[in-house]
């Protein structure tokens, strides 16, 4: 049962496809085209067609008027009667036929036109001084109307004689007809070259987005080898550009969080294996020593701090990640931030033998998030501090003007290699050969720095030498 309801679901027709809006259109397109031969036929073909015999006939009329007293005039007239299936008649003044006259009109009484009709037309001409005049007559006896050419040909011994042509109208109906039908061919016939149309042209357009569909489904089944493919349209190509762009960004992101992950349980198994390892070492062997316990723990305290350095750091980290559009910018003084980061080291009595020289000038007001900007002077204070362990002298430089305040955090420590430089800013990033085991600092801070300059917009850098020392700096805007 099942299985019979999902067949008939495939065969309905899904309106939002490409084929089916092709379809339509084309079928909308071709229909207005045949509503307006429709209505121009029905409308306009009528009055038309009778124009265009009211013309032929006074064409006529008027060619043999001008041929009237040429010598083959009843060969012509006998002529254009058959070529143009019109009837002709000359007539004299009395109404009666001159032409055609058929094999026993002259011995008995001709045949004339009633009176009335022949006065209508012939009578008004000299009346009315023409030479000729054109009705559009219906006869009872007729159904359909006739076009009647009434045109005076001349005197001739005496008497006047007249040209009367009558073109029945019924070819119009009959065409009319004709037309009707090869409509209904064509709107069928319009149909199916629509719906053919319809398939084909859908199929090339939709192929490359069936593709496309098929390669994201394969992404996301993790597989992120994966190439969109461009496809024969400009806006394909723009497509599969983007989608690539995405994928290549989503392919860092996960490269990214999966170095992370590595990273983290590296940096915290360590500090962890060696808190254990000291915690039975002070279990089992310098319990009652108390100098060598003490050393012990010292140790253990040291790490548990590595651990809390490197938990903080991964918080702040995935705060700033995860409100990246969150930066509540506000006019503060730099100074006054820096006071605030130096205090907090200051009461750390690891840090009692460096000095902190602040040399403050200009207008040293900023515009930015205070709490991450203190989050940044905290990072570079805080390398600064680890990586000067002879030269304890760091200095804090900030300089305002109109525009802008710059910070500098200045050390007097071990420098950075040129070829390092570049790197220093990457998440877990650490200059190697610096410690054997590095035993300060996670490779986020700067990271973290970066992050956050970048999302102020800010200048942002380094000058660095080698067992020389280092100055970090940003430029922020007022
Ligand atoms: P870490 O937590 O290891 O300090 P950071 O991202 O803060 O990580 O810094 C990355 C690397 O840049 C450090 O490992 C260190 O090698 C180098 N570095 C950062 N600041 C300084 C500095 N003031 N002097 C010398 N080297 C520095």
């Amino acid at each position: 049962m099942i299985q019979e309801i999902k067949e008939i679901r495939r065969v309905k027709i899904d309106k939002n496809s490409i084929l089916f809006k092709l379809w339509k259109s084309f079928v909308i397109f071709a229909g207005l085209i045949l509503i307006s031969i429709w209505l121009f036929q029905t409308v306009f073909l009528s009055s038309f067609y009778e124009t265009m015999k009211i013309r032929e006939v006074t064409k006529v009329g008027n060619e043999l008027r001008s041929e009237y007293n040429s010598e083959d005039f009843e060969t012509k007239l006998s002529n254009y009667a058959n070529t143009k299936g019109l009837e002709i008649k000359v007539l004299d003044e009395n109404g009666a036929w001159v032409f055609p006259l058929r094999l026993f009109d002259e011995f008995v009484e001709r045949p004339r036109m009633i009176w009335e009709n022949f006065d209508k037309f012939f009578g008004s001409l000299k009346r009315d001084n023409r030479t000729y005049k054109i009705y559009t007559v219906r006869y009872e006896n007729l159904k359909d109307p006739s076009i009647i050419y009434a045109g005076y040909l001349g005197n001739t011994d005496g008497e006047d004689y007249y040209l009367y042509i009558n073109s029945v109208l019924k070819p119009v109906d009959a065409t009319v007809d004709v037309i009707r039908r090869i409509l209904i061919i064509i709107s069928l016939l319009a149909l199916i070259f629509a719906s053919i149309t319809a398939y084909f042209v859908s199929r090339r357009l939709s192929r490359p987005l069936v593709r496309m569909s098929n390669t994201a489904k394969e992404l996301a089944k993790g597989d992120y080898k994966v190439q969109f493919r461009k496809g024969e349209y400009t806006e394909i190509d723009d497509l599969s550009n983007t989608l690539n762009y995405a994928k290549n960004e989503l392919t860092k992101t996960i490269e990214m969080r999966k170095d992370l992950v590595a990273n983290v349980s590296h940096d915290l198994k360590t500090p962890l294996t060696v808190i254990k390892s000291y915690g039975e070492m002070i279990r089992d062997i310098s319990g009652p020593n108390e100098t060598l316990r003490n050393k012990h723990l010292e140790t253990i305290i040291s790490e548990a701090d590595n651990l809390t350095a490197l938990v903080n750091d991964l918080l702040d980290l995935s705060k700033i990640e995860s409100n990246l559009e969150e930066i509540k910018k506000e006019e503060f003084d730099l100074e006054d931030s820096v006071h605030e980061v130096l205090d907090r080291f200051k009461i750390n009595k690891n840090y009692s033998d460096y000095s902190f020289v602040i040399d403050s000038r200009g207008d040293t007001r900023i515009l930015g998030d205070r709490s991450k900007i203190n989050q940044v002077i905290y990072n570079l204070i805080n390398n600064a501090i680890n990586y000067s362990p002879v030269n304890k002298e760091i200095k804090l430089v900030i300089r305002g003007d109109e525009e802008k305040t710059e910070f500098h955090c200045i050390d007097r420590g071990i420098g950075i290699k040129e070829e390092d430089i570049k790197g220093i800013w990457d998440r877990f990033y650490r200059v190697r050969n610096n410690h054997t085991r590095p035993e300060i600092g996670t490779g986020l801070g700067l990271y973290i720095v970066k992050t956050i300059m970048e999302l102020h917009g800010y200048e942002y850098g380094v000058h660095s030498k080698i067992n020389e020392g280092s100055d970090f700096y940003f430029i922020g805007s007022k």
